[in-house]
């Protein structure tokens, strides 16, 4: 049976709002937490049936009915059980856990959830590389705010918050720090003073720079870039300075702190639509993997507690969305998460042939 108790649980965490909308149940009232809709089960004139979104449930205070979002698709869709859960996979993109674990097994025991955290092995560079590297004089960074992308004041702030350095020749540096505040790696990409990616000088990285300055053991680990904001005290614009000392020093009082939990990530390709889209939708902590080729299962393991979403780039073939699809459901076989990992069919649906062929990503699809 693929709807375990893992899997039902993760269907029943769909948000309800969203269900209901995807039903076509029109929602009243404009409480937060709850709306109201007219009742299904009765006739009803007034919209006696309470949907609430912080227990995700719905309950007509007429008739009594009630129950969660798959007994909601069951009975306003007639279905049953599992059509109900077959139709909000399909929906909501949702990863189903294909094989439930057996427990108790020394095999499978080797497979259970990982802790978030970085493999032992990781010597992360020096931190006063990316406090010495810290600067908007990047073309990107002079590029985004002509380009129409971002505010000045937006292109700071988000300059503060991701740490984006420039290299000695104009590259951005795009710093992959981790959720301990190790730095694993600095990519350095080149851009046009239209703010799209210069094609003709590749990107690098500081390391492969570096050579004999680099520490001892030192390997190459590449982490989500963001990541680090999971557990960075926010800084506000205008203060880098401060967090520029907090990277250097280890003291109790800089202890990071992990952001509020359950809060939304969103993951996207590149580290330019992670910055941008970080200062139009705040409510995310937008990550990026650098590209489709360097996203893999284990970079998701910082993010097991989190509410992920995955905003692939898309193509004509849709290749790409069925390999990012394969990497969440990969990394949802291998680690515990708390809330199911979603794919966003956003441009997979809504692009145009044109837009697939030139396999734009969220940004170029919102700045048309
Ligand atoms: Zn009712």
């Amino acid at each position: 049976m693929k709807y375990d108790e893992l899997n039902l649980q993760k269907l029943r965490e769909l948000p309800i709002f969203d269900v209901c909308s995807k039903l076509g149940i029109t929602l009243y009232g404009m409480g937060p937490i709850t709306k109201r809709a007219k009742c299904w089960y009765h006739d009803d004139q007034h919209p006696s049936m309470h949907v609430n979104k912080k227990k995700n449930i719905f309950k007509c205070f007429v008739c009594g009915k009630g129950g969660d979002v798959i007994r909601l698709v069951q009975d306003y869709d007639n279905k049953t059980f599992v059509e109900a859960c077959d139709w909000l996979v399909n929906e909501f993109h949702v990863v189903l856990i294909e094989e439930p674990r057996k427990y108790g097994t020394t095999e499978t025991r080797k497979q259970e959830p990982v802790a978030p955290s970085i493999p032992k092995s990781v010597i992360p560079l020096d931190a006063t590389l990316v406090a010495k590297s810290l600067s908007l004089d990047s073309q990107f960074c002079k590029s985004v705010v002509p380009s129409g992308y971002l505010s000045e004041s937006q292109l700071r702030h988000a300059a503060s918050r991701y740490r984006l350095g420039c290299s000695k020749d104009g590259g951005v540096v795009f710093w992959q720090i981790d959720d301990h505040q190790q730095v694993h790696a600095g990519k350095i990409m080149y851009y046009q003073p239209d703010c799209h990616r210069d094609k003709e000088h590749h990107p690098t990285w500081v390391h492969t720079l570096m050579k004999d300055k680099l520490p001892q053991n030192y390997e190459f680990h590449p982490c989500l870039f963001g990541l680090h904001l999971l557990t960075m005290e926010q800084p506000t614009a205008g203060n880098s300075s401060k967090f520029n000392s907090k990277l250097n020093n280890s003291g109790t009082n800089s202890e990071p702190f992990p952001c509020e939990a359950g809060k939304k990530i969103a993951i996207v390709e590149s580290e330019k639509t992670a910055v941008i889209l970080s200062e139009k939708f705040p409510d995310f902590v937008w990550l990026s993997c650098g590209g489709l080729q360097a996203f893999k299962p284990h970079l998701l393991a910082p993010l097991v507690h989190y509410k992920v979403i995955i905003f692939p780039d898309t193509d004509p073939t849709g290749d790409a969305f069925r390999q990012w699809c394969q990497v969440a459901s990969e990394a949802q076989r291998l680690y515990k998460f708390r809330y199911p990992l979603r794919v966003s069919p956003l441009l997979e649906t809504h692009a145009t042939l044109d837009q697939k062929q030139r396999k734009i990503d969220l940004v170029d699809y919102l700045f048309v």
